[in-house]
């Protein structure tokens, strides 16, 4: 059993429908389960109506349905379908119309609305995609992910799945396999014990995939995106940016969450458990080897596997002379930030000070002030985090030439840390500086242009 992701871009229009078709039923044989997110930008879409049937009121429910009708119908026309919806679809845009125009009447939006809001693009996407593999002689069948096991806690537009997915998730699906059907599971969303619609946060779908991959115990799940596999950099910074042969769970993990956008962080969990291969494909290019994230490397591997970079930082410095040999502050510190439920990324400590970092994107002056009661802080914005993820085996080796990159470019790295996953070396330096740093360390480690 194989289980197969593919991402909005993927399935994006006719022409990339029929592509990821191909790619599909040349691999029936080993028995997929196929993962869709929703077409193209649906889900910004689906976003942006909610924030117009606001802001515009009723007036704009109408327009706002038709640019997401159209994507999928002009999809479904192309594809030489009858361009009627059938009528789980047209069901579905009902709902869409009835939920939209109540939210253009009320003019708020909770966080439970807006999962199930988002959850349509997922629905019509697969209803159409297997209704597609369907008239190409496939025995598709579309299925909702919370039909397929995914049971999560409520906490919307981040769910985590309860435990017992495990178990729902290969009772539901494994059957279907044995029938000789082919699955397209929605991705991304799942339902919390009462039944409401939950998602699993923004790009969740390759989490569905290879939670599916793991509880089933596949030989592989592959992840289908519009690049060639993990890249050595982000290829906007460094144009010379290559794909990376292999990687291990903990270090997509890293890579994921400190700026590449390949994956969803939370993603390599189930997998890693398990010990069950993911597969990172390009659908422009199948041909391409792609990266393969597993438990280990080839012997011959690199010692850094890519440099990563993640802007919009602020970095908190807090000194207290009170710590000096007391026992105690890191835990009022750390309450406070729990407190105010703001997520700290990277973390440094002397015994007089600590500096940590968060994403600006949090509102922090909260808990800064109550910090500030018992110590001096100093907030300083507008930072990045830039990542060397790689052998921690090498890493004094790594240090020394990161070190005499920022050097040679008369940058101050701001704070380092070694991360406690142990495979990555971060360092905090001003905004602008962070694309210099990353092309400079791209070219150090891996040679070539930039
Ligand atoms: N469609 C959702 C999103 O755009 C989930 C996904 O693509 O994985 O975030
Ligand atoms: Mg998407």
């Amino acid at each position: 059993m194989l289980v197969m992701k593919f991402g909005g871009s993927s399935i994006a229009n006719a022409e990339r429908i029929r592509h990821t078709a191909k790619i599909v039923r040349d691999r029936l044989g080993r028995k997929p389960v196929v993962v869709l997110s929703a077409m193209g930008d649906t889900t910004d879409s689906l976003i942006e109506a909610a924030e117009k049937a606001i802001s515009d009121g009723p007036v704009s429910v109408e327009f706002s349905l038709e640019k997401i009708s159209a994507t999928h119908l002009g999809a479904l026309q192309e594809l030489g379908l009858s361009t009627m919806f059938t009528p789980d679809l047209r069901e579905l845009l009902c709902d869409l119309a009835t939920l939209l125009s109540g939210i253009s009447l009320i003019k708020e939006i909770s966080p439970k609305t807006r999962d199930y809001l988002v959850s349509f693009g997922e629905r019509l996407s697969v209803r159409l995609a297997a209704r597609y593999f369907r008239s190409l002689g496939m025995n598709a069948q579309p299925v909702d992910a919370w039909d397929a096991g995914f049971i999560s806690d409520s906490n919307f537009t981040s769910a985590e799945l309860v435990p017992e997915s495990w178990q729902y998730i290969p009772a539901a699906l494994l059957p279907l396999l044995d029938k000789g059907t082919l699955p397209v599971v929605t991705g991304f969303i799942a339902k919390d014990a009462n039944g409401a619609v939950t998602t699993l946060g923004r790009g969740g779908s390759d989490l569905t995939a290879t939670m599916i991959a793991a509880a089933c115990r596949a030989e592989e799940a592959q992840v289908w995106k519009d690049v060639d596999g993990i890249l050595t950099a982000d290829p906007r910074i460094v144009a010379d940016a290559r794909p990376v042969g292999a990687v291990t769970y903990d270090e997509a993990a890293e890579l994921a969450f400190f700026g590449a956008q390949v994956l969803h962080p939370r993603a390599m969990h189930p997998c890693g458990k398990t010990g069950t291969p993911v597969l990172v494909k390009n659908s422009y290019n199948p041909e391409a080897p792609g990266s393969m994230i597993g438990s280990s490397l080839p012997a011959d591997a690199h010692h850094v596997r890519a440099i990563t970079t993640r802007g919009n930082i602020t970095m908190v410095d807090i000194v207290s002379s009170r710590m000096l040999g007391q026992y105690g502050f890191l835990a009022e510190v750390f309450s406070c930030f729990a407190k105010y439920r703001i997520s700290i990324d990277m973390l440094a400590t002397s015994e007089v000070s600590v500096s940590l970092t968060v994403d600006s994107t949090q509102d922090i002056d909260a808990a800064i002030n109550e910090i500030a009661r018992i110590a001096s802080v100093e907030v300083k914005t507008n930072k990045a985090i830039v990542t060397i993820v790689g052998l921690v085996s090498h890493s004094s080796a790594i240090l020394e030439s990161a070190f005499g990159v920022c050097v040679r470019l008369g940058i101050q790295a701001q704070m380092v840390s070694h991360g406690a996953s142990k495979v990555n070396i971060g360092f905090i330096v001003d905004g602008p500086e962070a694309a210099p740093v990353v092309r400079g360390l791209h070219k150090k480690f891996f040679g070539g242009q930039n």
